[in-house]
C-alpha cells in the first residue's frame, strides 16, 4: 500500500486536488509516495500562517528555539537508515550516499541548536563621548524556502535550520520528485515541538506555487536552490519589491589533474567527484582539466576503475551509482553526450542499461579529447558525465578551470604544496579542494559559488546569519548620573 502525504499549512494537513506521483527511479513501478498537490491559495494561505506565527516565534528565546532544533536534530540521526531508505528510494542515490546526507542533516539542526546559543551582536563605544552602540541581529521575517530533488533533505534542512534557529517562519516547497522527504523532515520538526504555522509545507508545482512564494508582499525574504533559468526569473521578479534573496544555482567544477599528482588520489577524486549521487550534484566534478604528461596514464586508470563501476537499484547492496533521477535528466544527459560526439569527443561508456528493472540506468560517460571551448566543458549537464580536456602545463591547467563561469567548486590534484597553494588563492571559485572530489562539503563550513553559480551571502556554518537576519545598530546616549 502506497502512503499518502499531504500539504502542512499552519498545523493542519491539507489533502491537494490533482494526484501528484512520487516514483522509484530504480523501478518507476514502485509508488514511494501519493500527495494532493495544492494551488497558490494554499500557498498564500502558508504564507498567511507564517506572517501570523512569527511575532510569537521571534520572541521566543534562543534556548526554546534550540532545545527544538535539537530535539530534531536527534530523532533524525536515530531514523538515519529508514529515512536514508526513503532518500534513496525516492531521489536514486545509493543507501550508503543517501543514509549519509540524512546524517548531514541531522547534524545541521544540532549545528544550528548549538549556534543560536552564541553570541551574533557585539557592543562598543560611539565615536561621542558618552555614547554607547550595540549591534544585535533580528530575524528577517517569513521566509520562502524553494528546493530541487537532489539532496531532498540536507539543503531542506541547511535551509530551514538557520531559518528557524533565528526566530523566522517558514513556508517550504520541495521539487515535485521528492516530496517523500520532505514530508518527513516538517513532521520531525513540528512533533519537535515547532508551534503551528512556524513551519508550513507546501506540495505543489513550482510554476503554480512558486510565483506567490517569491512575489507575496508578506514573504520577507526568499531562498532558492535549483536551475540558473529559474533562480533568474526569481531575481529579477523580485529586484522591484527589494527584499533578501539567496540562490544557489549549480556548478560547472574543474578538477585539475597535473603530472606530479598522486594518480591514485586523482582518479578515486575524479570517480567520486564525477559520478557520485550519478553526477546529480550542483559540485560534481563535471570537466577534468589534465596536463599533457599524466594525460594518457590518467585516462586509462579511470578507464579501469570505470570497468569495475556498478550501476543498479539505488537500494542494492554494493552498488555504487544508482539511476538517473527521471527520464527528462536522461533525456538531458544522452543529448550532452551526443552533443559532445558531435563536437569531436569520443565516449567511453554513457550507455543506456536494461538491468531487468523499469528504472533510468545510464553507464558512467567518460569523454575525452575534448576541447576547453566545447559545450560539454561549459554547460552544466548534472548527470553520470565527466568530459576531460588536455592542456600543456599547470598555467593553462589554470586558465581553463577558470573559464568556467558557474564557479562553485574546483579542485587540484598535485603532490606540489607551492602549486595547491598557488591554486587555493587563484582560482575563481567559491570553495577549493586539495586532493579531494570537487564534491562533499561539511555541515558547518560556508557553502557557495561565484560567478552566475550563486547570489546573495553564503549558506551553512556561520555564514547563515548573514541571510537569515537582519542587523540593528542602537545608539544610547545615558545621560548624567542621577
Ligand atoms: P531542477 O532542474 O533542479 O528541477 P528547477 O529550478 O526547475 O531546477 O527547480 C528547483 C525548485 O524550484 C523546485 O522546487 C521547483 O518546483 C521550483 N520552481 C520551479 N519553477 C519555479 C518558479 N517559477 N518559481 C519558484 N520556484 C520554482
Amino acid at each position: 500500500m502506497t502512503t499518502t502525504i499531504s500539504s502542512i499549512v499552519n498545523g493542519e494537513r491539507i489533502v491537494g486536488n490533482a494526484g501528484g506521483v512520487d516514483l522509484n527511479p530504480s523501478d518507476t513501478s514502485d509508488v514511494v509516495r501519493e500527495y494532493g498537490q495544492v494551488d497558490a491559495a494554499v500557498a498564500k494561505d502558508a504564507i498567511k500562517a507564517a506572517r501570523a506565527a512569527f511575532p510569537a516565534w521571534a520572541a521566543t528565546t534562543p534556548w526554546q528555539r534550540a532545545e527544538i532544533l535539537d530535539r530534531a536534530g536527534t530523532e533524525i540521526l536515530a531514523r538515519a537508515d529508514e529515512l536514508g531508505d526513503l532518500l534513496a528510494r525516492e531521489e536514486g542515490k545509493t543507501l550508503p550516499e543517501a543514509r549519509g546526507e540524512v546524517v548531514r542533516a541531522g547534524q545541521i539542526f544540532k549545528y544550528f541548536a548549538g549556534d543560536v546559543m552564541q553570541p551574533h551582536g557585539y557592543a562598543l563605544d560611539s565615536v561621542r563621548p558618552g555614547i554607547d552602540i550595540t549591534v544585535t541581529r533580528e530575524p528577517v521575517g517569513v521566509v520562502s524556502v524553494i528546493t530541487p530533488w537532489n539532496f531532498p533533505i540536507a539543503i531542506p534542512a541547511w535551509k530551514i535550520a538557520p531559518a528557524l534557529a533565528y526566530g523566522n517562519t517558514v513556508v517550504f516547497k520541495p521539487a515535485e520528485l521528492v516530496p517523500g522527504s520532505a514530508f518527513e523532515l516538517v513532521d520531525i520538526l513540528n512533533r519537535a515541538g515547532l508551534p503551528a504555522g512556524v513551519l508550513n509545507l507546501v506540495l505543489g508545482r513550482g510554476s503554480v506555487v512558486g510565483p506567490i512564494m517569491t512575489t507575496d508582499p508578506d514573504v520577507n525574504a526568499v531562498t532558492f536552490t535549483g536551475s540558473v533559468g529559474t533562480g533568474k526569473g526569481i531575481l529579477a521578479a523580485d529586484a522591484p519589491l527589494s527584499r533578501k534573496v539567496q540562490l544557489e544555482l549549480g556548478g560547472k567544477n574543474p578538477l585539475v589533474v597535473v603530472d606530479d599528482a598522486n594518480l591514485a588520489i586523482a582518479v578515486e577524486a575524479l570517480v567520486q567527484g564525477g559520478f557520485g549521487s550519478t553526477g546529480q550534484r550542483c559540485t560534481a566534478s563535471s570537466f577534468t582539466v589534465v596536463t599533457d604528461a599524466i594525460h594518457d596514464q590518467f585516462v586509462a586508470a579511470v578507464q579501469e576503475r570505470l570497468g569495475k563501476w556498478t550501476t543498479g537499484d539505488a537500494r542494492a547492496a554494493g552498488i555504487e551509482m544508482g539511476p538517473v533521477v527521471d527520464p527528462s535528466q536522461l533525456e538531458t544527459d544522452l543529448r550532452y553526450i551526443e552533443l559532445a560526439r558531435s563536437e569531436g569527443g569520443q565516449v567511453i561508456g554513457g550507455e543506456l542499461l536494461d538491468l531487468g528493472a523499469k528504472g533510468h540506468y545510464l553507464s558512467p560517460a567518460l569523454i575525452v579529447g575534448t576541447n576547453a571551448n566545447d559545450t560539454i566543458n561549459r554547460e552544466e549537464v548534472f548527470g553520470p558525465v565527466v568530459s576531460v580536456v588536455r592542456v600543456k602545463d599547470y598555467e593553462e591547467a589554470l586558465a581553463v578551470a577558470n573559464s568556467s563561469t558557474m564557479n562553485l567548486s574546483a579542485g587540484i590534484c598535485t603532490t606540489d604544496l607551492a602549486k595547491a597553494s598557488h591554486f587555493k588563492r587563484n582560482s575563481k571559485a567559491g570553495m577549493v579542494m586539495v586532493n579531494l572530489p570537487t564534491a562533499g562539503v561539511d555541515p558547518h563550513v560556508p557553502f557557495g559559488g561565484k560567478g552566475d553559480s550563486s547570489h546573495g551571502p553564503r549558506e551553512q556554518g556561520y555564514a547563515a546569519v548573514d541571510f537569515f537576519t537582519v542587523s540593528k545598530t542602537a545608539y544610547t546616549n545615558p545621560g548624567a548620573p542621577a
